[in-house]
């Protein structure tokens, strides 16, 4: 008797089980060779990315799917025969497409066997080329734009727009933020412009503010909460003004894919201190950061040569209360 496994991102605490699970089971996610500590360090980044995905019911796995963000594909899947039942496939591969998506992948492949062939076309697979039909691995493509939500949608439009090279989310392992909803005025910034975090960021803020002006440290506020019709805008003024897009990418992030949209991202200055410069990293605000943002739930998310491949941000801080707990 088989039950419902729930599908979900695979967290760093199952590691070892996985890298037990795939090193007998799929060692097709291994690429290069099957050394323990190689096949750990892939593991732990595609964890870290939200790459892995498990359907696991009571502590036992019964299907493990892989995305390969660089080459748009779903590059392992495994399914144990004995627990899982007849939806787990489907739910296990709607996840996977559901999470490309969020990477700005507009198509996802999946190289499969044959017998595998009726099912990837029942979940809206086709062949990539007529001929691969005959060979073994056989590779099929699904577009996965037309179904995608209408914010995704709106980001993909955007990215046409302006030019953003259609793998950017992919090679940054940088994932698409909708834009919050519901946010609380964080009073003036440094522009006099009227700022705007979540509730619970903007609270956290507050007593962060507090605490950092008791300690003898003024934090000042550059930017917060910015939707990605405001980052399209800032993008697009720029372009006017001759940069090239590379350029532009290199050091504003493209509209979609900004933590701003999230309500949850600060950018700091502090006096005497122009905004937004690497200087900020050598202030005492910086450092009274680096040793006291944690306790309200901020984080630097790039910090020196972080995994995005994005220059080291000393001034941005986003509020990730589960993530500061747990490391
Ligand atoms: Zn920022």
């Amino acid at each position: 008797m088989t039950q419902n496994a729930s599908i979900q991102l695979a967290r760093m605490a199952e590691l070892g089980m996985l890298g037990e699970l795939i090193r007998t089971q799929l060692p097709d996610v291994v690429h290069a060779g099957p050394s323990k500590d190689t096949l750990q360090r892939q593991l732990s980044y595609l964890i870290e990315d939200g790459c892995l995905i498990t359907a696991r019911h009571e502590g036992r796995y019964h299907g493990v799917v892989a995305l390969d963000l660089l080459d748009g594909r779903v590059t392992a899947c495994y399914l144990d025969p004995a627990l899982a039942d007849a939806t787990t496939p489907r739910r296990l591969m709607q996840a996977a497409e559901k999470r490309a998506l969020m990477f700005g992948l507009r198509k996802l492949e999946c190289c499969v066997r044959a017998p595998a062939l009726r099912f990837m076309r029942s979940i809206g697979f086709e062949l990539a080329a007529a001929e691969a039909a005959a060979s073994q691995a056989i590779l099929v493509t699904k577009q996965l734009e037309e179904n995608a939500p209408a914010w995704i949608k709106d980001v993909f439009a955007l990215h046409g727009q302006l030019g953003i090279p259609d793998d950017y989310g992919a090679r940054h392992r940088l994932v698409m933020v909708p834009d919050a909803r519901n946010l609380d005025s964080i009073g003036f910034d440094v522009y006099d412009r009227e700022q705007w975090l979540t509730p619970e960021a903007a609270k956290s803020w507050r007593k962060m503010h507090e605490t950092a002006v008791r300690a003898g440290v003024e934090l000042q506020v550059v930017s917060a909460f910015r939707s990605r019709k405001y980052q399209a805008g800032l993008i697009r003024g720029k372009l006017d003004k001759g940069q090239t897009i590379n350029r532009i990418l290199s050091v504003s992030a493209a509209p979609g894919f900004s933590e701003h949209h999230s309500g949850r991202a600060l950018d700091l200055k502090c006096p005497g201190e122009p905004p937004v410069e690497e200087s900020f990293a050598r202030t005492r605000a910086y450092r009274w950061l680096k040793a006291n943002a944690r306790y309200f739930g901020f984080q630097e998310t790039f910090p020196q040569s972080n995994r995005h491949g994005i220059i080291w941000e000393p001034w941005h801080w986003c509020f990730r209360p589960s993530h500061s707990q747990a490391s």
